[in-house]
């Protein structure tokens, strides 16, 4: 019986970061997935800058479809147009960009398999992994097996309606949205159409990534809202949207038992407010293979992956949680004021590039919260003398 370091499960970017780590520490590594790669996945592929930086190294210019210097954010009838001097986020396709990291896991030393994954069990010291292809054993395991997560199942209760999100996303072809018409393309976010969430384009090679996502419960009224929204920007609706649910459990959840842990989607590691996954996905599967290592140099059960993941993440989770319920409560102050204060948005970039907590931009925009409405005022006042 063959028995591998550790077997990861699922090769998005969580799977293929805790896959790559897992291998340049010397541990032997099998990772599974249900799909052959490179395979896509629904995503609106947005890198912020943070996340690029998790990566640890440039990505190879084709895979960037775009480079993006700010935000157009629509509010009822208000568009707001900020630019930055450095890219806040990066256009990737979910098929290419996947496959690229699988691609460095393997080239660590990494085996790839095809397998889907039923069961996980801790059995006697090793982890029972039981697939459609037979049972491998391991050390240990790490599930970054996506929302449906099979091996949480081992871990932790399901998601509940409030710890998840629906999207909707579909392709449609450019049609000369003003996204990519100013110098420098950025990404824009629509808010307002659903409660704690908002619509998105994101400029593709020929196309835009046109989304939407908000409280699961409201999943079936979201269709209608998605329609809205394509026809508010005149974008194609031929395509019929594809329909996920994203995790914004906030490690209110047991990450790991024993010899096996959870990272990625599977952990419930969304950031609620803006809905970025891949950044903690990359975050989670390194720190998790980490831990793994750890424990095999003592042949023990693991220990505080949880508590490292809390200090690295859980501050920001918690914050942006607490963003996005000031924001749904509070939207028109909210969306209407601060997406037209420059320095708010631009102090909201610091946060894509991984230089600010939500924390700090938080409290520091309650405290110039007065002024701000003050001198948003003093502009609208003026705009509207200017048109009388
Ligand atoms: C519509 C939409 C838009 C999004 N847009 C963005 C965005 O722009 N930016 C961003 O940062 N995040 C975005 N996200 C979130 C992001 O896609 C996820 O957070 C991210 O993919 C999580 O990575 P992961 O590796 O944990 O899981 P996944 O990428 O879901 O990978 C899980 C892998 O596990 C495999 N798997 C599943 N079950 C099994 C099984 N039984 N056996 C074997 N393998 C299995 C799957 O095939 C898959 O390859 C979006 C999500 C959605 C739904």
């Amino acid at each position: 019986m063959k028995i591998h370091d550790l077997i990861v499960i699922g090769a998005g970017p969580a799977g293929s970061s805790a896959a790559r780590k897992g291998a340049e520490l010397g541990l032997n590594v099998l990772v599974i997935d249900k799909e052959s790669f490179p395979r896509d996945k629904p995503c609106g592929g947005g890198l912020s800058a943070a996340a690029y930086k998790e990566l640890g190294e440039d990505l190879p210019e084709h895979l960037i479809e775009q480079k993006c210097y700010g935000m157009r954010s629509v509010y009822r009838n208000q568009i707001h147009l900020i630019e930055s001097e450095t890219p806040v986020a990066y256009m990737i396709r979910r098929i290419h960009f996947d496959n690229y990291l699988l691609e460095q896991a393997l080239s660590q030393g990494a085996v790839f398999s095809q397998e889907t994954c039923r069961a996980v069990r801790e059995t006697s010291g090793l982890v029972e992994i039981e697939t459609d292809k037979g049972t491998h054993y391991s050390r240990y395991c790490i599930g970054a097996d996506g929302f449906f997560s099979p091996t949480a199942k081992s871990v932790r209760d399901p998601f509940s309606k409030a710890e998840t999100r629906f999207c909707l996303i579909s392709h449609p072809a450019d049609n000369g949205h003003p996204i990519r018409q100013s110098e420098k393309p950025v990404v824009e976010l629509d808010f307002g159409f659903i409660r704690k969430g908002y619509g998105w384009l994101f400029p593709k090679g020929e196309f835009i990534s046109a989304g939407i996502g908000g409280e699961a419960a409201s999943a079936k009224e979201l269709r209608h809202v998605y329609k809205a929204f394509l026809a508010s920007h005149n974008l194609d609706q031929a395509e019929k949207p594809q329909g996920c649910f994203i995790p914004v459990s906030n490690l209110k959840h047991e990450l790991a038992t024993g010899r096996i842990m959870l990272a990625g989607d599977a952990a419930g590691l969304v950031d609620s407010f803006s809905g970025e996954g891949i950044r903690n996905a990359l975050i989670s599967g390194r720190l998790a293979a980490e831990k793994a290592t750890e424990a095999k140099s003592r042949d023990g059960a693991v220990q505080g992956y949880k508590s490292s993941l809390l200090k690295k993440i859980g501050n920001n989770l918690i914050w942006s949680e607490r963003m996005t319920r000031v924001s749904s409560r509070f939207e028109s102050l909210v969306y209407g004021r601060l997406l037209a204060d420059e320095r708010v948005m631009k102090r909201y970039f610091e946060i894509l590039r991984g230089d600010r907590s939500y924390r700090s931009f938080f409290l520091m925009t309650m405290l110039e919260l007065p002024l701000i409405i003050l001198s948003v005022s003093i502009k609208k006042t003026g705009m509207l003398n200017r048109t009388r």
